[in-house]
C-alpha cells in the first residue's frame, strides 16, 4: 500500500490572513495574542486541507521564514536581538526585519541578511555564525505544534532543515570555515531526535536540498558524517531533497543510513526510470522511497494516468515502502484554486493549486492501492482536462510557432558593433558627458493607486483614466525638466507591476485573484500565469511615451520589461521549454521596441532585473541558461537602427561570475546597482573591460536617506577609476516607485549637481576619453 504525505504547505493563509495579522502586530494595531490566534487558525485550516495524507508536515508553519525558525530552534540567536526578558517572538522579528512591535528607535538592530532560497523567488534570513558559535536546543514551539496537530487528529511528521544544509545556508561573520561547526551542531540534532522520539513521533522530515547541487569533497563528507552520527536515533529520518535531481550525488544519498529518502521524480520516460532503478540498487530492503511525483512549484494539473504508468512497477516492488508526495514544499504555489472566480473555465480546468495538488495525490494512491476503478471518474476528468490543454487553440498559435522557428541569427545581432553605433548615437542624442537619468518609475502616490483601482473596478471610464495618467506624466516631466535631468522618463504611473502590466496585454497570459505566493516575511507576489503561445496584438506602451515626449525637447526613454524577467516572474508552461517560451516573449517585446522606434523614441530601456536569479542551481547548467537568456534579450533589442540606444537595468550587485554574459547582451548602456556596496561591484572591471556604457547607481532607493552631492561625486570618482569617464552615466540604483517625492526631489537635485561638478572637473583636467 503506497502512502501519501506532504512536505510543506503555504502558511500565509488562503486570503493572506497571516500577512495582515503580522503587519497589524508590527504596527501596534494588534496584540501578540491576536497574532497567535490567527497563526493557529491558519495552521488548523492547513491541516484540515491535508488530513487525508498519511503524514502531515508540522513545523512548516512560520511567522516569517523557516530558516530563521531553524536558527531559533538551534539556539543560534545573535545577541543584538535579545533585549532583556522580552518575548522570543519579538527577538525573532527583530532579527527578521530590524525591529519588532513597540520597539523604540533605540531598540532597532541590523536585520539579518536576506537572500534567495535556492532558485525560487522565496527569500530566507541568512543564519549568522562565527568560529565561536554555540548552539542549544529550543524545541518548545515545534513540540507545541506537534501537539496542536495531533489534537486535530492529523498524523504529525515534523519538518526540520538538516544540519549540513543549515550550515551551507549560513554565513560566517569572521570568515571562519563553517563546516567546523558541524561537530557542535550534531549533538543538538541528536537531542532533538531523542525528544521527538519521547513525544512518540514516528517519522521526521530532515531536509538536505543541497544534495541536488554540486558538492565538493568536504561537503559530501559532512553529509556522510552527519547521518552516521544520527543513525542511532529511534525516530525514522526521511532524508528529503528537492529542487532538482541527485545526479552525481545519487550514490552518496542512496547509501546514507537513514530510514527513508525523498527525491524529486517529475520526469517521465526511460531515462528517468533508469535513474530511479539505479537508486533502488543502493537502497536497502527496509528503506522507504518517497517520490515527489507532483510538481510543487508550478500550477498545472498533473497527468495522472502518465504518473500511474510510471509508478506501477515501483508500487509493485516497493509495496508500502513507496511514498508519494509533491516534489517540494507547496510553499511556492497559491493555496486554493476554488477561490478563483475570474479565470476562464477552460484555462481554470488545467490548473491545480496546493489543495488541488494534494487531492491529485490522493487519487494516485487510491488508484495504486485499490485499483484505477476506484477513482474512475476522477481519472476520466483529469484525462479530459489534460488532453484539452494539449490540443486547445488557446494554447497553440501556429503563427507564433512559425515565427519562433524562423528566428535567424541576424535577428539577434545589431547591424553594427557598439563602437560604431556609439558614433551615431552621440550625434542623434547630443548628450553632455555624465548624462543623468532615472530608472523609470516615479513615486506611486495614493492618487495614482486609487485611479488605477477605480479604473479596474469600472468606476473610472477609459477617457477619465487616461486623463489622470497623463496628468501624472505631465507632473513627472515637469519635475525632471526643472531638476535639469538629461534623459527623461514618463514615470510608469500606469503600471501596477512591471510584469503584470505587460502580461495583461499579451495573449497567452492569465491572472489569478488570490494566487499569492510568499516572497519574504509578509510580502507576497501574485505571479501571472503563462498558459499559451505569446503574442502581442497591439502596441502596449507607445501612447504613454509618445505623450511624455510631446511635452519636452529632451529625449524620453521607452520603458519595457525584458523577456527573461517576464519569464522568471511568471508561472510558466510545462509543455514547452523555458527557452522556447522566452523566445516567444522576446518576439513580442521586439515588436514593441520597433513600434517605439517608429514613433520616434530614441532611447529604449529593456529591464532585466530577474536575469541573474534564473541561473540554475548547478553551475554545469549555467551556460545553457545564459545562452538562451542572452539570445532572448538580444532578439528583443536587436531590430533597431544604429542610432537608437538600447539600455538595460539589473537591480542586483553580484554579477562578477556572469559578467561575460552581461557584456554579450550588447546593450548600449547598462544600469547596475552599486551604491549600497560602495561601488564594490565595479571590482569586476579590474580584470574585465566592459565594452559599452555603464550607469552605476548612486542613490540607494531602498533607503529613505538622501545622498549628498559629495557622496555621489565620491561614488562616481570610484567608478571613473575603472571605466573611461565618457562611458559613465549617473542615476539612482533602481526605480523610484516606492519612495516619496519629498525624498526623490532633493536626492535627484544632488545627483544633477554632482554631474555638473564632475563635468567641470573632467573638462578642466582634459582627460582624453579612452
Ligand atoms: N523600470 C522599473 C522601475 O523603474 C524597473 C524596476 C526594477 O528594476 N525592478 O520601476
Ligand atoms: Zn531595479
Amino acid at each position: 500500500m503506497a502512502k501519501i504525505h506532504n512536505l510543506g504547505f503555504p502558511r500565509i493563509g488562503s486570503k493572506r490572513e497571516l500577512k495582515f495579522a503580522l503587519e497589524a502586530y508590527w504596527n501596534g494595531d494588534n496584540s501578540k495574542t491576536a497574532l497567535q490566534a490567527v497563526a493557529q487558525s491558519v495552521r488548523a485550516e492547513n491541516w484540515g486541507m491535508q488530513q487525508h495524507c498519511d503524514f502531515v508536515p508540522v513545523g512548516d508553519f512560520s511567522f516569517y521564514d523557516q530558516v530563521l525558525d531553524t536558527s531559533f530552534l538551534l539556539g543560534n540567536i545573535p545577541e543584538r536581538v535579545a533585549i532583556s526578558d522580552d518575548h522570543e517572538l519579538d527577538q525573532y522579528f527583530r532579527l527578521a526585519r530590524g525591529r519588532s512591535a513597540n520597539d523604540t528607535d533605540a531598540q532597532c538592530v541590523f536585520a539579518g541578511e536576506m537572500t534567495k532560497w535556492f532558485d525560487t523567488n522565496y527569500h530566507y534570513i541568512v543564519p549568522e555564525l562565527n568560529a565561536d558559535s554555540t548552539f542549544h536546543l529550543n524545541p518548545e514551539q515545534l513540540i507545541a505544534q506537534i501537539k496542536e496537530a495531533r489534537a486535530q487528529g492529523v498524523n504529525a511528521k515534523p519538518v526540520v532543515i538538516g544540519p549540513v544544509t543549515y550550515l551551507w545556508l549560513a554565513k560566517t561573520k569572521d570568515n571562519s570555515d563553517k563546516l567546523t561547526l558541524l561537530d557542535r551542531l550534531l549533538p543538538i540534532y541528536a537531542e532533538l531526535l531523542r525528544l521527538l522520539d519521547d513525544n512518540h513521533v514516528e517519522w521526521v522530515q530532515v531536509e538536505e536540498p543541497i544534495l541536488v547541487t554540486e558538492l565538493d569533497d568536504d561537503w559530501q563528507l559532512a553529509i556522510v558524517k552527519a547521518y552516521q552520527a544520527l543513525q542511532n536515533a529511534r525516530v525514522n529520518i526521511l532524508l528529503t531533497t528537492y529542487f532538482g535531481q541527485l545526479e552525481e550525488n545519487l550514490p552518496l544519498a542512496g547509501q546514507l543510513p537513514v530510514a527513508g529518502l525523498h527525491i524529486e521524480a517529475l520526469q517521465q520516460g526511460e531515462d528517468a526510470n533508469r535513474l530511479l532503478d539505479n537508486l533502488l540498487n543502493f537502497l536497502s530492503d527496509d528503506q522507504v522511497l518517497s517520490l515527489g511525483i507532483i510538481d510543487g512549484r508550478n500550477i498545472w494539473k498533473t497527468d495522472l494516468i502518465a504518473c500511474l504508468e510510471k509508478l506501477k512497477p515501483y508500487a509493485e516492488s516497493l509495496q508500502d515502502r513507496l511514498w508519494l508526495a509533491p516534489s517540494c514544499s507547496l510553499l511556492h504555489v497559491p493555496v486554493d484554486l476554488d477561490n478563483e472566480t475570474q479565470i476562464d473555465t477552460e484555462v481554470k480546468a488545467w490548473l491545480a493549486f496546493a489543495k488541488q495538488k494534494l487531492e491529485e495525490l490522493q487519487i494516485l494512491s487510491r488508484a495504486l492501492n485499490d485499483g484505477p476503478g476506484s477513482v474512475q471518474a476522477e481519472l476520466t476528468e483529469n484525462l479530459k482536462a489534460v488532453s484539452n490543454r494539449r490540443q486547445s487553440k488557446r494554447v497553440h498559435n501556429p503563427q507564433v510557432i512559425k515565427a519562433t522557428k524562423d528566428i535567424s541569427a541576424d535577428m539577434t545581432k545589431r547591424s553594427n558593433n557598439y563602437q560604431n553605433r556609439a558614433i551615431y548615437q552621440k550625434k542623434h542624442l547630443n548628450l553632455p558627458s555624465f548624462p543623468t537619468t532615472t530608472i523609470g518609475s516615479f513615486p506611486q502616490t495614493t492618487d495614482i493607486r486609487q485611479a488605477r483601482r477605480q479604473f479596474k473596478l469600472g468606476e473610472l471610464d477609459n477617457g477619465r483614466y487616461e486623463e489622470k495618467m497623463k496628468e501624472q506624466i505631465r507632473v513627472s516631466i515637469e519635475q525632471q525638466e526643472s531638476l535639469g535631468l538629461d534623459v527623461l522618463v514618463h514615470g510608469e504611473a500606469e503600471r501596477n507591476d512591471m510584469v503584470e502590466y505587460f502580461g495583461e496585454q499579451l495573449k497567452g497570459y492569465t491572472f489569478s485573484q488570490f494566487g499569492w505566493v510568499q516572497s519574504y516575511g509578509s510580502r507576497c507576489v501574485k505571479p501571472p500565469i503563462i498558459f499559451g503561445d505569446i503574442s502581442r496584438s497591439q502596441a502596449m506602451t507607445v501612447k504613454w511615451i509618445d505623450f511624455a515626449q510631446s511635452l519636452t525637447e529632451k529625449p524620453v526613454k521607452g520603458m519595457l520589461t525584458g523577456p527573461v524577467t517576464l519569464l522568471n516572474w511568471s508561472f510558466v508552461r510545462d509543455d514547452i521549454s523555458r527557452k522556447e517560451c522566452c523566445l516567444q516573449l522576446a518576439l513580442a517585446i521586439r515588436e514593441e521596441v520597433l513600434d517605439l522606434e517608429v514613433a520616434g523614441v530614441k532611447i529604449i530601456q529593456i529591464d532585466e532585473p530577474a536575469l541573474r536569479e534564473g541561473l540554475p542551481l548547478r553551475r554545469s547548467q549555467w551556460t545553457e541558461y545564459l545562452n538562451w537568456a542572452v539570445e532572448s534579450f538580444r532578439l528583443s533589442a536587436s531590430g533597431v537602427k544604429d542610432e537608437t540606444q538600447i539600455h538595460t537595468h539589473m537591480c542586483y550587485s553580484e554579477f562578477n561570475d556572469i559578467i561575460d554574459s552581461i557584456a554579450q547582451m550588447d546593450a548600449d548602456v547598462i544600469t547596475i546597482e552599486t551604491s549600497r556596496s560602495d561601488m564594490e561591484l565595479l571590482d569586476v572591471f579590474d580584470n574585465f573591460s566592459y565594452p559599452n556604457e555603464i550607469e552605476p547607481g548612486v542613490y540607494d532607493i531602498h533607503s529613505p536617506n538622501i545622498p549628498s552631492e559629495k557622496q555621489i561625486t565620491a561614488l562616481m570618482d570610484k567608478a571613473a577609476q575603472r571605466i573611461p569617464f565618457d562611458r559613465l552615466w549617473i542615476n539612482p540604483d533602481c526605480g523610484l516607485k516606492t519612495r516619496q517625492w519629498k525624498e526623490v526631489l532633493p536626492a535627484l537635485k544632488n545627483m544633477v549637481s554632482a554631474a555638473q561638478s564632475l563635468r567641470e572637473y573632467h573638462s578642466a583636467t582634459e582627460q582624453t576619453p579612452a
